[in-house]
């Protein structure tokens, strides 16, 4: 399925295909936060990084949801697809420390992948512009953006425009600060 998905390069000047993740926190934000669910309604898909949320579709939904999607499984389905495909990887967030020793982990778990570039997620909002030129000048075409819940949905739809020619953005928490130096 991710291979699948993947396998489809974006042309150019496309709008990327924006991939937001809902949890049992997303939930109860978007449900007391106006602000925050609008930007969720911007994603063109939503998946359901935790079991309550199959749970509760099974609850309430005809058509339940098949499984979770937790984040930290679809990067590693993700890595081996754009391993495959030839798909460039950019990463975007946590501290300076901890989005080097993600990378050199990737680097090492995933030595075919081709790495667009990095960075880490403390910046200003007037830096945002530099920061996805550089983005789609390193031709990506899976940008992972770890801002943490609101700041990274915020930062997708504020930069959509910039972010033309991006193939896939994936919004991804805390992912980077799992890997181990
Ligand atoms: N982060 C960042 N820039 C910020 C605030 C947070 O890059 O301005 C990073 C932080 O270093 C961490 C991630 O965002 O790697 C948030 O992780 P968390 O597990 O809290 O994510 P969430 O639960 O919101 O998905």
């Amino acid at each position: 399925m991710v291979s699948t998905c993947l396998a489809a390069r974006a042309t150019p000047a496309a709008r990327s295909f924006a991939v937001f993740s809902a949890n049992g926190q997303v939930l109860a934000l978007s449900h007391r936060d106006r602000s925050y669910r609008a930007l969720l309604e911007q994603a063109d898909a939503l998946d359901a990084d935790g079991q309550p949320l199959v749970i509760i579709s099974q609850l309430l939904l005809a058509t339940p949801l098949p499984e979770r999607a937790a984040t930290t499984d679809l990067f590693h389905d993700a890595a081996r697809a754009a391993c495959v495909h030839g798909l460039r990887f950019y990463f975007l967030g946590a501290t300076a420390e901890n989005i080097e020793i993600a990378v050199a982990a990737i680097s090492r778990q995933y030595p075919a992948l081709q790495i667009a570039g990095w960075r880490n997620g403390y910046f200003r909002e007037a830096d945002e512009a530099a920061i996805c030129a550089a983005i789609v000048a390193a031709s990506t075409d899976v940008l992972w953006v770890g801002l943490g819940v609101p700041h990274q949905e915020a930062f997708v739809v504020r930069n959509r425009e910039r972010l033309r020619g991006v193939g896939w953005i994936k919004t991804c928490g805390g992912l980077f600060d799992y890997f181990q130096p």
